[in-house]
């Protein structure tokens, strides 16, 4: 079975992980991608007023995340103290604690009923969030926690979205404890998303792997070798109609969510936001989804002024109206909304706007019930990604380690 090249079609984070735990289980590997350069979503660009992510700003620590560093040989960049600071945007005022006292109190009595009966507040087969949250939540506590704080992840409609795919692990039977990591929370590398790409492309060099830039892979009929398809779902769907027109057509039926990132530098930060950022729940109907008030979460990310990341688009009702618009309508909108929730008016030194038209998956109902297709690794095609049940970098990183392990046991995939 080691004797076997496991191809890797594309070089993303899924890519190069998945790459990373074969390598380490004995494996050939070769990577092909389409592009001229490894990362995917994942680019950190440099000037001289800030080092702006274009996708994910840091990753979730974790055991596993901590493994991934250490042997590659990177440091760990922990976030600073005063990104404990986190806001959510309530009747026009950004706020630490958005929720009132009996608000307060559903809190306390959920936690209460998840550690006594867990299965009590367990989400229901094919349930919304909101469904979800409005029957073990309550009102407020959906609208200006749950949906805030899921919309700064999936960008999603909480009337779409399915509660048991999102929160599954919450209420897993027989989950296993993870190991803690030393450091909590979101962590990065020193000089930003690109370098932890950058020096796992080195490492996996350095171990042999095989790296097939420019070169978009095509497939015609079933495979002899283990294929890993680590690209998005609409490049996954595309590649597998040919061998697996079923899995194909699930994929195809994956909805994806359009997101613009924007990083603006202003000459001074805002005065009621400085922290990790602030989140927009839909309830307060706004153009962005959140912002990243970069300078307050690492070290080194506002050069010169102060760096934040506005991030709009998704499915929320006002998305397309955002979308439509303009670099210079989008930097606009972004200044009269500072304006308006932080009460701050600055200098603008410097901009980048990032659109990615088909950024996220919508982890809608319709995804829970085409997922057990998706996931059946056959015809010696595995699939990974940000569609296969897990969207941030920590989960994926995990997933890429199982992939790695099914493609070792001998006999499960061909
Ligand atoms: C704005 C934004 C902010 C985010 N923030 C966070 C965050 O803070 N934390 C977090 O954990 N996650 C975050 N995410 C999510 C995370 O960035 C993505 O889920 C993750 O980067 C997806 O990686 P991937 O490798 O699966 O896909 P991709 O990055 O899309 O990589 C796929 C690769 O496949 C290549 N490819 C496509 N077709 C082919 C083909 N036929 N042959 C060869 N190669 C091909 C592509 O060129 C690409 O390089 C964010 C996402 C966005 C958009």
């Amino acid at each position: 079975m080691k004797d076997k090249t496991v191809t890797i079609a594309g070089a993303g984070f899924s890519g190069l992980t998945t790459a990373f735990y074969l390598v380490r289980a004995g494996f050939r590997v070769r990577i092909v991608e389409a592009r001229p350069m490894a990362g995917g979503l994942l680019q950190t660009v440099e000037d001289e007023f800030a080092r702006t992510e274009t996708a994910a700003n840091g990753i979730l620590n974790s055991a596993h995340v901590e493994d991934l560093f250490r042997t590659i040989g990177l440091p760990i960049q922990p976030t600073l103290k005063e990104s404990k600071k986190r806001f959510i945007f309530r009747d026009g005022v950004p706020r630490r604690w958005p929720f009132s006292i009996a608000g307060s109190f559903r809190i306390l009595f959920f936690l209460f009923r998840y550690f006594l009966a867990k299965q009590s507040v367990a989400p229901r087969e094919g349930e919304s969030v909101q469904t979800w949250g409005h029957r073990v939540l309550g009102r407020e506590v959906t609208t200006y926690g749950l949906e805030a704080a899921l919309q700064g992840i999936y960008a999603g409609d909480p009337v779409r979205m399915s509660a048991s795919l999102i929160f599954r692990r919450m209420f897993a039977a027989g989950e296993k404890k993870r190991a803690r990591p030393s450091i909590r929370g979101t962590v990065s590398a020193p000089n930003g998303m690109g370098e932890l790409i950058a020096r796992l492309r080195t490492y996996l060099e350095q171990k042999g792997v095989q790296f097939d830039f420019e070169h978009r892979l095509a497939l015609e009929s079933p495979l002899r070798e283990p294929l890993v398809v680590a690209t998005s779902a609409r490049a996954a769907a595309e590649l597998l109609a040919p061998i697996d027109p079923e899995r194909a057509r699930a994929i195809s039926s994956v909805e994806l969510l359009p997101i613009i990132s924007t990083t603006v530098v202003f000459d001074t930060p805002t005065k009621s936001a400085q922290g990790f950022g602030c989140l927009f729940p839909p309830a307060e109907n706004k153009p962005m989804l959140g912002v990243l008030m970069n300078n307050f979460i690492f070290p080194g990310r506002g050069k010169k002024g102060f760096s934040e990341t506005w991030i709009m688009g998704g499915a929320s009702q006002r998305a397309a109206e955002v979308l439509s618009k303009n670099d210079q309508e989008i930097l606009n909108v972004i200044e009269k909304q500072r304006g308006e929730c932080f009460l701050s008016v600055s200098e603008r030194l410097s901009a980048r706007v990032t659109r990615w038209p088909a950024a996220l998956p919508h982890y809608t109902v319709d995804l829970e019930k085409a997922l057990p297709i998706i996931r059946q690794n056959r015809q010696n095609v595995f699939l990974i990604g940000n569609y296969t049940g897990e969207i941030g970098l920590s989960r994926i990183l995990e997933a890429a380690e199982k992939t790695a392990q099914q493609i070792s046991a001998e006999g499960e995939w061909s």
